[in-house]
């Protein structure tokens, strides 16, 4: 943590404060170019940090780091124009990760070590990013509610027998959008917009609330089953609040479509920033972000499965059980996004 020089939280600051906090960085971190490296993060995981750490102890290359979410990481970015110190760009969802190469605030990147580590579909191919964690949208529900035999795919969601039964969260939400786009890439676009209307009309509320609030309100009865990323369970898991321990002790996990394509895998990903003053620092470190100890620490510190190969998965999310992932490309995510929103719209995913 010493070594980290400046930790920004632009999410919790007020306006006032944001615009301090777009100016202070620059005049520092602009010295000191060929040791620096500087980092703007939408993770936020304070165990993060030692893998940071550790490539500064073996590098002797800092890292500065701007934390905030993706959509503000990617506005100041733009405003900050050719002058952007930014080195390295991290968001989750490919959803985001594709938006930042759409802006142009990213670079294509050719690393040996990257391109054998990472499979190609959890890549963007000419370099723009590269995944570094996964996680699964999966269904959890109610254990005293429902047999997990009952379940089978998203497409049978839209079934008649799961009406007022479902609880997700709203379709502005990145994750749900990219669970559409997938669809979109695998069963085509008018049978992804039937799906979601018959899923839609299986609504057990209006969407509200995070994946965490989906789990909530399975546990106390309000719907029978939700779809969430599969980190949030664990988080319950592994809580120290008895109640979240309560919540958590009530929830199954189901993976779909396991007979067929796979469930939905989504990842957490790293890009070279487009106007990178430290630009062979920045592959350094997204490199050393897939080497093993950091591949463990990047995982476990938000229970997500780790991109390489052999990494240990932590015990409470491998408890979960194995499963086929959906290997549709990562970009395709991104790419049908639009039309994924539209298709939500339409369908009446508020
Ligand atoms: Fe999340």
């Amino acid at each position: 943590m010493s070594k980290i020089s400046r930790r920004i939280l632009l999410g919790s600051l007020p306006v006032g404060a944001f615009a301090l906090a777009s100016y202070r960085p620059q005049s520092s971190i602009a010295q000191n170019s060929s040791a620096v490296v500087n980092l703007y993060s939408a993770r936020h995981y304070d165990s993060d940090n030692a893998v940071y750490k550790s490539f500064t102890d073996k590098t002797g290359i800092k890292i500065n780091l701007v934390e905030a979410d993706a959509g503000k990481l990617i506005e100041r970015i733009k405003s900050e124009g050719a002058n952007s110190p930014a080195d390295v760009i991290i968001t989750v969802d490919a959803g985001n990760l594709y938006r930042a190469q759409s802006e142009g605030l990213l670079q294509p990147v050719r690393s040996r070590l990257l391109e054998t580590r990472i499979t190609a579909n959890l890549r963007e191919p000419s370099g723009l990013w590269f995944g570094l964690t996964k996680r699964a949208r999966v269904i959890v529900y109610n254990k005293n509610k429902v047999n997990p035999s009952a379940f089978s795919t998203y497409e049978n969601l839209a079934s008649p027998k799961w009406r007022n039964k479902i609880a997700v969260r709203s379709s502005t939400h990145v994750y749900n959008q990219s669970l559409v786009a997938s669809m979109v890439v695998s069963i085509g676009a008018k049978k992804t917009e039937d799906w979601v209307k018959g899923f839609v009309a299986n609504f057990a509320r209006s969407p509200e609330g995070n994946d965490t609030a989906q789990i909530r309100a399975v546990a106390s009865g309000v719907a029978d089953l939700a779809l969430v990323n599969s980190y949030y369970l664990p988080r319950l898991i592994k809580s120290n609040k008895p109640e979240d321990q309560e919540v958590a002790s009530k929830i199954g996990v189901f993976f779909p479509n396991q007979g067929d394509r796979g469930t939905h895998v989504n990842i957490s990903g790293a890009g070279v920033a487009k106007n990178s003053p430290n630009r062979a620092a920045a592959i350094k470190f997204i490199e050393h972000l897939t080497e093993y100890q950091s591949q463990q620490i990047f995982a476990s510190s938000n229970n997500e499965y780790p991109v390489v190969k052999g990494v240990p998965i932590d015990p409470v999310l491998g408890g979960f059980g194995k499963f086929k992932a959906d290997e549709v490309s990562a970009v395709e995510l991104g790419r049908n996004n639009r039309i994924a929103i539209q298709i939500m719209d339409r369908g009446g995913w508020r």
